[in-house]
């Protein structure tokens, strides 16, 4: 009898509901605000500004590897056995 009575109280529904409205809502991976998924055209990003500069941080770090290759091409002596080129 008591044991049902808990039940009745956390039921699985509720949990379930509390876990869509928290789906609804996502945290920017760039300023960390909250923002909507629906409707969003920016997600996961809270805004267009945001997004941009997640993508010219990737642009950057891209941009980054050849960059890092070529500096390995000119310190680093073919007789060292840099054999393992990609
Ligand atoms: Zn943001």
């Amino acid at each position: 009898m008591r044991i049902e009575k808990i039940r009745s109280v956390f039921h699985p529904k509720s949990a379930i509901r509390n876990l869509r409205e928290r789906m609804k809502k996502i945290r920017c991976p760039r300023c960390r605000k909250e923002a909507t998924w629906e409707g969003n055209p920016f997600r996961p990003f809270c805004s267009e500004r945001c997004k941009l500069i997640d993508l010219g941080n990737w642009a950057g770090e891209s941009y980054r590897v050849p960059t890092r290759t070529q500096e390995e091409e000119e310190d680093g002596l073919p007789e060292t056995g840099n054999s393992t080129v990609h």
